[in-house]
């Protein structure tokens, strides 16, 4: 392709499971594009997941990452969905460092009659039914959580996520998504591309109907990428983005890596047992072993009763 290598600021090889942000300067457009590729097979694999399930669960992780890639934020951004369908759960989150964590809860007897339509999104309205989606940032201690929340509408999950941003935000974004096993081995791979207008600071460099048409067009340009190009091992993120914008005049630039890190330990765990009630507590010394689950990772933790001991003995 004519051209490419102009528009490629830095090389970088690596083309799975990073963020690749790129701007589309004239028309005031960032975006960006986002592959999971072992990340998101490790997470929905420590699961034993029906596939509709999985699917929308990778998606749920591809929006977190997309939308976490928005915002300037030193600690964990965190999406939750939660309603009245046969998957009345859904939790991804993502560190400023990129690992990223995810789980569904979900009722298999319901969920029975729900079928994904090959090539296409996991449906929001059969899989989650209607609720509400959450996003929060937290930043630590001391510091103040941002949390926005939204009705869920929409036919699928990027669909929600531009209603939230039409809602609360106003800010002019689309949103695509994609989560697919693909390739021999049947890994799951997941895929999101996310485009916003970002006023600049000093004015447009092109007038105001270019803008318009800019916009316009690019939201066309990045409808036409379908699922299966969104997760695409063979299709790399700059050749995507370049076949997509190129000649909207697109640069993209350094990528941030992603990788499936779960934040449990037995540390942490011994902490939350202590913090429950003292009568819950000597329930539980009762038992010889105790065990946890994390539901994140699936990693199964056992602790003796002394391991647990109320506070004032620890
Ligand atoms: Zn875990």
């Amino acid at each position: 392709m004519p051209g490419e290598p102009n528009l490629t600021i830095e090389s970088d090889p690596r083309s799975d499971d990073l963020v690749q942000p790129f701007r589309i300067d004239p028309f005031a457009l960032r975006g960006r594009l986002v592959r999971l590729g072992p990340t998101v097979d490790r997470i929905l694999s420590q699961h034993d997941y029906p596939e509709p399930v999985a699917a929308i669960l990778g998606e749920a992780i591809a929006l977190a990452v997309v939308l976490a890639g928005a915002l300037k934020y030193d600690g964990i951004f965190t999406l939750q969905t939660k309603s009245d369908g046969p998957v009345r759960l859904i939790v991804a989150d993502v560190s400023t460092e990129g690992a990223v964590r995810g789980y569904a809860q979900y009722d298999s007897a319901r969920l029975g009659e729900a079928m994904m339509q090959p090539g296409q999104s996991p449906s929001v309205p059969e899989l989650i039914g209607s609720g509400y989606i959450a996003f929060t940032v937290d930043q630590g201690e001391n510091t103040e959580r941002y949390q926005g929340i939204v009705e869920l509408i929409g036919g699928n999950l990027a669909e929600c996520a531009q209603h939230y941003f039409r809602q609360s935000e106003q800010i002019q974004a689309g949103i695509k998504l994609s989560a697919a096993r693909s390739g021999a081995d049947g890994a799951w791979r997941a895929g999101g591309l996310m485009l916003q207008r970002v006023p600049p600071e000093g004015g447009y460099t092109v007038i105001a109907d270019d803008v318009e048409d800019g916009w316009r067009r690019a939201m066309v340009l990045m409808s036409s990428a379908t699922p299966a190009e969104l997760v695409d091992a063979e299709l790399t993120p700059r050749r995507l983005l370049f076949r997509l914008f190129h000649d909207e005049g697109v640069r993209v630039y350094r990528t941030h890596p992603l990788e499936a890190r779960c934040r449990c330990s037995r540390e942490r765990i011994v902490r939350i047992l202590r913090a429950f009630p003292a009568e819950d507590i000597e329930d539980m010394r009762k038992d010889e072993v105790t065990t946890v689950t994390c539901e994140f990772c699936n990693t199964r933790y056992e602790f003796a009763p002394e391991e647990f001991a109320p506070a004032e003995s620890a």
